[in-house]
């Protein structure tokens, strides 16, 4: 028998690192050693979650805490439950967040250590040199120096979490067979005719790139219309209205509905643009409003997506005006090189001095914004690669519709189907250098294009060696759009793969279910031809005790940095504050204070299972924690506390088969602390500290046993506080689990079997134990409402009528738990009632508390007669004022209202405190 050394008060610094490098080394996390020690079954379905990879420029912030802290529940839970389980890490290359931050980080200098470590220093006075000069190999090389660097951080803060992931597994969307199953994926898309070249995007002016459309926030804002008058040839003119009226530089031509009255006369006519002359013709188009504006648009093919599908039905010319800067390019003529929204200015002042400029009227529109940077996008004529979604978008909605994949919660079904039925194709070009190079080839010498899963040498049509890859780079989306199955080792049909695709579930925030989620699932089926998971499950944000979004700029913003809430209370604590203030898809408020109830959470079931393990005493052996004690043996609170477990484990396998992991966590705590601590634990002590052998080792045995059950339910919760005190227990119980036949014997409780079964309910001794409540409970209030001194022990008469055997046999507990004196006891079917006491009802039980044993009868009564003398004084000024009618007609109603609910109240404790009185002179 090890000598007793639980701490007095836990310590998570000394505890977490040391259980999870333990854990980590044992093979816990692997789903090979969980097969091999006979704790999961290898024919039941694997347990799998790819873990959202989060970006390698991130640091881990509470929604990182609060995504790994729901999975690794999941996975801990299952694991437990005898699935292979398997959580697979990595993280993402985030093309445009990284490449920028390598940018930017070269511009400030702040990359020599890096550039010197892989051999490029700066040379001096290379200050000006940037990524173009540098060139995209030694780019690359950078990127990877980076990634090396940097990029490993936010991986090493979620071990902080205690993420039982497998790191062995761990991947990257960058590495080597992750890029093999992209250059697959793209060029099977390809050869299906899914992928085609696209020339009209939104265009990132600040990030320099095409953007897809989701990438596009469209915000609501105020601007002008503009109103602009076109001349005519061969005289007249026409009026059109402009939000942008530096793209009328790029106008080839005016529309007007076809049965529009007011413009027949001029269809087919030209207009002279303003500004550069150029002559476009009016034409008609069944999408002009004829209500709005003037009936007349410009049409501008080069800048605005519909006006670029008038111009492909009407064969115009399509004319790009800008630079990827968005500074105007040669097409705008004296407006060449001036950035758009001077151009704007410039022409409008030519406008106005020309007399062309009729109008300005201030005009609500959305405005589209970039959602990396903010700027205002540009629509524009540019050639891209774009994906043809609508096959795979049904597939993808097919796969909901029929339940092969459930949403949680259910309603973010209605949102899915109704953004991929509503689908434009997918922009995946971006002209960026950090991510997957498009795997197309074009030859010099002739017209030949193609997609290759290996980089070519030759020209495939005419053998050419003069042949160039494709400059752009792909949406980061489309590489993380595959991680279900890029990460097992997809295109090879390798064990993994078979073994773990599907994954189970997809637990991610609900604002990227149309980024991630949605082309997860569509080139999951496009490219395995079965679903990427069975569920996917959606969290909200989390945001601040005030509802507000958490931001670094905020001035308590450190206390809610997950590594700071973590050195300060621990990892326990801020997952359990985390994943019982969630809901499915629903924000959550999260504030300092809700971790520090849940430190406190873990001290307190720290210190009690501190004093069970303290007294467990030298001889005591488990069985395997099964349940060794003969039940005629178990006294009416083992009985209950017993009942109750059963109570909490089903409802806990409920709650969690359901997604209900709030709820969970929140009734495991309060069985813990409201039933096993403040109750059972007060009542096993009278035994524990007793004379009885026997009942002593009773008490030990359900002690510790409902302390070990209860353990397993909340370590997907709270996996380091458990771990500790389970390894205490089992240390101090100087036994091994034997596992019910199977051999099994776990050496920690993160591998120890999940309690499924729901135990015995006992009903009777849940009624029972519920009187003996109730009764405490009342006698402890009369003490309170009495001010009597608490280690005061008071006498008690009970009139307990048909439960006078129950009471008798817990007179124990009742005198313990309410402060009794067991000399002063008297327990029988009737009573009648003393003098001058506290007289209380409680389920059909009398209890007459003597108030001589409670309070000195002199002082008190004194003390009652000067307060019902105060109190009838008030009353008498509260009517005055009500019989007042200057006060009940001149007063706001709220105000009198005040002083009758004051005198009602009055009224009540004049009687409540003659009552108290009389009992007392009597
Ligand atoms: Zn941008
Ligand atoms: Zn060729």
């Amino acid at each position: 028998m090890p000598e007793f050394t639980m701490p007095k008060t836990y310590d998570p610094r000394g505890t977490e690192q040391r259980l999870y490098d333990w854990w980590e080394a044992q093979g816990y996390f692997k789903p090979e050693q969980q097969m091999e020690s006979g704790l999961a079954d290898p024919n039941r379905t694997s347990f799998v979650i790819t873990m959202p990879p989060p970006n390698i420029t991130g640091a881990l912030h509470l929604g990182h805490g609060l995504t790994a802290g729901l999975q690794d529940l999941m996975i801990r839970y299952h694991r437990m439950k005898g699935h292979p389980t398997l959580w697979l890490p990595g993280s993402d290359h985030a093309s445009i967040a990284t490449h920028a931050v390598i940018e930017r980080g070269l511009a400030q200098r702040k990359l020599d250590d890096l550039l010197r470590e892989i051999g490029f220093p700066l040379p001096e006075g290379s200050e000006g040199l940037g990524r173009v000069d540098l060139g995209r190999d030694w780019f690359m090389k950078l990127g990877w120096a980076w990634k090396k660097h940097y990029g490993g951080i936010i991986t090493e803060q979620h071990r902080r979490l205690g993420t039982s992931c497998d790191w062995e597994r761990e991947r990257f969307t960058m590495d080597k067979g992750l890029c093999r199953a992209v250059r697959t994926a793209f060029v099977r898309l390809y050869e299906r005719g899914l992928i085609y070249r696209g020339e009209f995007v939104n265009w990132c002016p600040h990030c320099v790139t095409a953007v897809s459309d989701l990438e596009v926030e469209y915000e609501d804002t105020t601007g002008n219309l503009w109103t602009v008058r076109y001349f005519l040839e061969g005289g007249g003119h026409i009026e059109v209205a402009t939000t942008r009226p530096e793209t009328i530089l790029g106008d080839t031509a005016v529309a007007v509905h076809p049965d529009d009255e007011r413009y027949k006369a001029l269809i087919g006519r030209t207009a002279i643009l303003p500004a550069l002359g150029r002559r476009i013709p009016i034409i008609t188009d069944e999408y002009v409003d004829p209500a709005f504006g003037t009936g007349a648009v410009k049409v501008t093919p080069g800048h605005d997506p519909s006006d670029y599908e008038v111009g492909k039905r009407h064969d115009l010319p399509m004319i790009n005006i800008m630079n990827r800067d968005a500074t105007l390019n040669e097409e705008a003529g004296p407006y060449a090189g001036m950035d758009r929204y001077e151009a704007r200015k410039a022409l409008l002042r030519d406008l106005e001095a020309s007399g062309q400029l009729l109008k300005r009227e201030p005009h609500d529109h959305a405005l589209g914004h970039c959602q990396r940077c903010h700027t205002v996008v540009e629509p524009m004529l540019s050639a891209q690669w774009f994906v043809r979604i609508q096959p795979l978008a049904d597939a993808a909605l097919q796969a909901v519709r029929d339940g092969r994949i459930r949403i949680v919660p259910a309603r973010f079904a209605k949102v899915y189907y109704n953004w991929l039925e509503n689908i434009r194709d997918w922009c995946i070009s971006r002209q960026l250098w950090w991510g997957h190079r498009i795997p197309v080839w074009y030859c010099d010498d002739c017209e030949a294009q193609w997609a290759a899963l290996e980089d070519p040498t030759e020209c495939q049509q005419c053998g050419s060696t003069h042949i160039h890859q494709d400059e752009d780079i792909l949406d980061t989306w489309f590489s993380s759009g595959l991680w279900p199955f890029s990460t097992l080792g997809w295109p090879d049909d390798t064990a993994d793969l078979r073994r773990f695709y599907p994954n189970a579930v997809r637990e991610t925030g609900y604002d990227i279910l149309f980024f991630w989620v949605a082309r997860e699932i569509m080139l999951g089926l496009a490219m395995l031809d079965e679903v990427p998971y069975r569920v996917v499950y959606l969290h909200g944000l989390v945001r601040n005790e005030e509802g507000k979004r958490i931001h670094k700029s905020m001035p308590d913003a450190h206390k809610y940095d997950p590594l700071f809430a973590i050195e300060e209370y621990g990892a326990d604590a801020v997952r359990y504050a985390l994943l019982t203030g969630s809901t499915p898809g629903q924000d959550s408020k999260l504030s300092p204070k809700r971790i520090e109830a849940a430190r406190n959470f873990a001290n307190k079931i720290w210190n009690a299972a501190r004093l069970v393990i303290s007294n467990l005493g030298d001889g005591l052996r488990f069985e395997g924690f099964r349940f060794q004690v003969e039940p005629s043996n178990l006294e009416l609170a083992d009985r209950w506390i017993l009942s109750r477990l059963g109570k909490l484990t089903a409802d806990i396998n409920r709650l969690l088969e359901n997604y209900q992991f709030g709820e969970a966590g929140r009734q495991i705590h309060d069985f813990l602390w409201g039933e096993y601590c403040d109750w059972f634990l007060e009542i096993a002590k009278l035994r524990l500290y007793g004379d009885d052998a026997e009942a002593k080792a009773t008490a030990q045995q359900v002690l510790a046993y409902v302390l070990e059950r209860t353990l397993r339910l909340l370590h997907p919760f709270m996996p380091f506080v458990t771990e500790e005190i389970w390894q205490n227990l089992v240390r101090g119980a100087g036994s091994k689990e034997q596992g019910a036949g199977d051999g099994y014997q776990p050496e920690a409780l993160m591998v120890a079997c999940w309690p499924e079964e729901a135990g015995i309910a006992d009903s009777e001794a849940e009624a029972q134990m519920g009187l003996i409540m109730d009764l405490v409970r009342a006698i402890r209030n009369a003490r309170a409402e009495y001010d009597v001194r608490p280690s005061r022990r008071i006498a008690g008469l009970f009139g307990a009528g048909k439960h006078a055997r129950l009471l008798s046999q817990q007179q124990m507990t009742l005198s313990s738990l309410a402060k009794l004196d067991l000399a002063q006891l008297q327990i029988a079917e009737a009573i009648e009632a003393p003098e001058q006491a506290v007289t209380l009802v409680v389920g059909g039980v009398t209890v007459h508390l003597p108030l001589a044993g409670m309070v000195d009868l002199k002082a008190e009564s004194a003390r009652l007669s000067k307060e019902l003398e105060q109190t009838v004084q008030r009353i008498a000024r509260t009517e005055s004022l009500l019989a007042n009618s200057g006060f009940t007609s001149k007063a706001p109603a709220q105000v009198v209202q005040r002083e009758r609910d004051k005198l009602t109240e009055l009224q009540a404790q004049q009687i409540k405190l003659e009552a108290r009185l009389k009992s007392l002179v009597r």
